[in-house]
């Protein structure tokens, strides 16, 4: 069984989530951590559980889900999974920061890319990869059918929808992404976007105005 451990970090406040299961193998998705404190808090959480850390994911490129981890990659030795779309927004994290007023350190790049389609394993559980372009080009999804959630980072969120105003934003790719890939999952998946509460698929369907006709 997979335990999802929420930690909300830097200033845009990112969900950052530790993933474990029983072997205490674990993944952690979306590594934002930016301030000290904010490392040591993810460390913390690792130690206190006994927990390997296995792989980074990330679900997308932008600067704020990105910010931890070039520290957690050098501090544990593991390699990074993302989508190859969003690597030239990897590449161009200093500049990128630096518009939103974020002076950063270059971050490490993706060592292993991921597709639509593809399944990422630690210990015993596997997360099956869904490629949901729209709010960046290699926007990623990472769906347990076992655990019945999906980490959606900027895809969804309780009541809204990425925004799609910024580099390779796409409004129709996105609902399209959104109508045939995550409104197909079953009601009751527990759905955890990259920034604020907690939502399901069933919930979204009835009450989220940005989709109410795209299904
Ligand atoms: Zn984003």
């Amino acid at each position: 069984m997979i335990t999802i451990k929420k930690f909300i970090v830097n200033p845009i406040q990112v969900n950052t989530f530790i993933l474990h299961d029983e072997t205490k193998k674990c993944v952690i998705i979306d590594a934002g951590c930016f301030s000290e404190q904010e490392q040591l808090a993810l460390v913390n959480y690792l130690e206190q559980n006994e927990l390997k850390l296995e792989k980074l994911l990330i679900t997308h490129g932008h600067f704020d889900h990105i910010l931890g981890n070039k520290f957690l990659a050098q501090k544990y030795n593991v390699a990074l999974y993302g989508h190859k779309d969003d690597e030239k927004l990897i590449k161009n994290l200093v500049p990128y920061a630096a518009s939103f007023g974020f002076s950063v350190a270059e971050s490490v790049l993706i060592d292993n890319y991921l597709n639509d389609g593809d399944e990422v394993t630690f210990g015993n559980s596997t997360l099956k990869v869904l490629h949901v372009p729209g709010h960046s080009a290699g926007s990623l999804v990472y769906y347990s059918a076992e655990g019945g959630f999906a980490i959606v980072g900027d895809v969804l969120f309780k009541g809204s929808i990425g925004r799609t105003d910024l580099v390779d934003g796409n409004l129709d790719l996105l609902l399209s992404g959104i109508a045939t890939k995550l409104y197909t999952l079953p009601d009751e998946t527990g759905i955890f976007p990259g920034h604020g509460a907690a939502t399901d698929i069933g919930y979204e369907k009835t009450h989220n105005p940005f989709t109410l006709d795209i299904y």
